[in-house]
């Protein structure tokens, strides 16, 4: 994949395995698309047009399409698609079919999206087996109504008024289940607007969303009040060195983890995707060091945890081996369990024994180093 577009102080796949925690607050990896599109119809809402600005503002030209389709998105090959939609921004009106929400358990009671896709490159991305179509990176125009649109959910859902551990958080909205939030805000200025939106909401509401980035410095002085968590999704050396492209590297995530929950934010900890790699228990364990010195003398400390272990589909893997041919990720269906979802779809995840193994090790450690952390749940 090309991934020369995505620009930062330092190489994320830099050897910094076992070094101390060096905090870079601002050392934010920040993508530049090459091509940016946008229809006639998001040209008519007032945020596509400050996105279109935002974006001219940063020196990037906008190509103003005649009709609402997106065409030409494809190369002569998978590899060419791939690489020509992964560095290709369209501003666009979501479908109308995402006014109504979809829960979106365990995360949240309500999925809300701003965009669909990301650039950056992990090559276990779970986007791959959930949308169709290259890989490109839309953002939706029609905020203001997106927005609005929640008002009629407060007050509802299955998670948060079920689980004692969160009740407090009101109603939760996921704005990250198709996108990553900090790898394309600044383009949008989409996730500051519902930061604020939430933040002067009288009523008990989270906004949530999980990022592998790190810039962070357009949110640290906004009014949240409290009403945003913002998840960082880290991982072990290792698979994030290994397997994650083009993100932000883990000591900037945990650098911007540490400035928000200094700036009041609650913040959390998605651990994912968890997998039991030669070594892992030293690994997880540098990882829960840097974790505790990112964490330390924060005043007020919120922070939760997210643990999700590493699973694929017949369909996420045909994908990503079309992406990612020469990948090294373990996607062998011989080392696996199987778990049937609701609706019948199966997932290879690990066999009992090792996801009970590492279930009990994250749970003790946790508990051990990380006493205020409150872990949310496990998969
Ligand atoms: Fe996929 Fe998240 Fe990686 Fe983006 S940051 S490529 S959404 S796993």
């Amino acid at each position: 994949p090309d991934e020369t577009q995505v620009t930062s102080a330092r190489d994320p796949r830099a050897a910094d395995g076992g070094s101390a925690l060096e905090l870079h607050p601002h050392a934010a990896r920040r993508w530049t698309p090459k091509r940016v599109l946008v229809t006639p119809a998001a040209l008519d809402e007032p945020h596509g047009q400050r996105i279109v600005a935002r974006v001219e503002a940063l020196g990037i030209e906008v190509e103003r399409l005649r009709a609402n389709r997106l065409v030409g998105l494809r190369g002569e090959t998978e590899r060419e698609t791939y690489a020509r939609a992964k560095s290709t921004l369209a501003v666009v009106v979501s479908p109308p079919s995402r006014r109504r929400l979809q829960p979106i358990s365990p995360s949240a009671d309500w999925r809300v999206d701003l965009a669909e896709g990301c650039p950056a490159h992990c090559q276990y991305c779970y986007l791959a087996g959930s949308l169709s179509g290259p890989p490109v990176t839309r953002v939706y125009a029609d905020l203001d109504a997106i927005l609005d649109n929640l008002t009629a959910y407060l007050g509802t859902g299955q998670v948060t008024s079920r689980s004692t551990r969160r009740s407090q958080e009101g109603t939760t909205f996921e704005a990250s289940c198709y996108s990553d939030p900090l790898a394309l805000d600044h383009l949008t200025g989409s996730w500051q607007r519902a930061v604020e939106h939430f933040g002067a909401w009288d009523a008990p509401v989270q906004l949530r969303w999980t990022t592998k980035f790190a810039d962070v410095d357009r949110f640290v002085a906004l009014p949240h009040a409290g009403r945003t968590r913002v998840r960082f999704s880290v991982n072990c050396l290792p698979v994030t060195q290994r397997w994650e492209g083009g993100t932000s590297t883990l000591e900037q995530r945990l650098a911007a983890l540490r400035r928000l929950a200094l700036a009041g934010y609650p913040v959390g900890l998605t651990i994912a995707p968890i997998m039991p790699i030669d070594g892992w228990r030293e690994h997880y364990d540098h990882l829960l060091d840097l974790v505790e010195t990112a964490t330390a003398d924060v005043p007020d400390l919120d922070l939760t945890a997210e643990l999700i272990t590493h699973r694929f589909t017949a369909t996420s893997k045909e994908v990503l081996l079309g992406w990612y041919p020469r990948t090294t990720l373990e996607m062998d269906e011989a080392e696996r369990a199987v778990k049937r979802g609701k609706f019948g779809a199966t997932k290879h995840v690990y066999p009992k024994p090792v996801m009970d193994d590492l279930r009990q090790w994250f749970r003790r450690e946790l508990e051990q180093r990380l006493p205020a952390c409150r872990v949310l749940y496990w998969t």
